[in-house]
């Protein structure tokens, strides 16, 4: 469970809100705090007040994973291999075993073609992919990813939304402005608004309290 508790962090007020464990997705318009939520949850920041707990354990940075809403900004090293193994390495885990799970995660996200490239000469795509790789390589229990889908085609978009599904973490909790598909792989879902979470619980419910509102998914101009 993730608790928030009277937090307070610049603009962002949350006096109280439960995540349960699975896969949650953050909505709500642009400025709206979601990338401060995350933050705060992946323990980049620190509440100003207020206690914010992760199955009773305060956020530390160095124990999840976290894909910034800014691909390039938290870029470690060149080689694409060198970045993705670079969580592991921290960890001190054996160099054969790096090989091995450096492999698997690349053959799973699909980017074995990468490899050995040069990260600052990707596409926006390629370097989110790599990110994503890089923040579920050391198989964290929680997981951020910050609009994942922002830079990729709808084929892959979809793809990376399946995989989201698939891993086995304890806590996933991405935000995304796609909320319709969010919304199908999602347990539990947040909507922010002016730096408060204006709705909270199933992904059925909080449409349910958008209804009406131009943040209803129905509403959209493509639905
Ligand atoms: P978007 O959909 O555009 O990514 P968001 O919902 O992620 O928006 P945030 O980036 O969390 O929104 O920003 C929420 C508010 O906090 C905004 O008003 C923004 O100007 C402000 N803010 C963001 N980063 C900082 C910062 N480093 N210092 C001060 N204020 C900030
Ligand atoms: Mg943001």
């Amino acid at each position: 469970m993730i608790e928030f508790d009277d937090v307070s962090f610049r603009d962002l007020e949350i006096p109280h809100l439960k995540i349960p464990e699975g896969v949650c997705a953050v909505f709500g318009p642009n400025g709206s705090g979601k990338s401060t939520f995350l933050k705060l949850l992946s323990g980049m920041e620190l509440p100003e007040k207020g206690s914010i707990l992760i199955d009773g354990s305060v956020p530390r940075k160095t124990e999840s994973g976290y894909l910034s809403e800014f691909p390039d900004k938290n870029i470690l090293f060149e080689r694409v291999a060198d970045e993705i193994a670079s969580p592991l390495k921290f960890r001190h885990t054996d160099c054969s075993k790096t090989n091995e799970i450096v492999n698997r995660v690349v053959e799973k996200l699909g980017i074995t073609h990468l490899y050995n490239k040069n990260i600052k000469k990707l596409s926006g795509g390629e370097k989110v992919l790599v990110e994503l790789a890089t923040a579920i390589v050391a198989d964290p229990d929680l997981l951020i990813l910050d609009e994942p889908d922002s830079h990729l085609d709808p084929f892959t978009a979809g793809e990376i939304f399946g995989i989201i599904t698939e891993l086995e973490i304890t806590h996933v909790v991405f935000c995304t402005q796609n909320m319709e598909r969010a919304g199908e792989i999602a347990g539990y879902a947040v909507y922010m608004e002016d730096g408060r979470v204006a709705a909270s619980g199933t992904p059925a419910s909080v449409f349910e309290e958008l209804k009406g509102t131009c943040f209803y998914p129905e509403n959209f101009p493509a639905g």
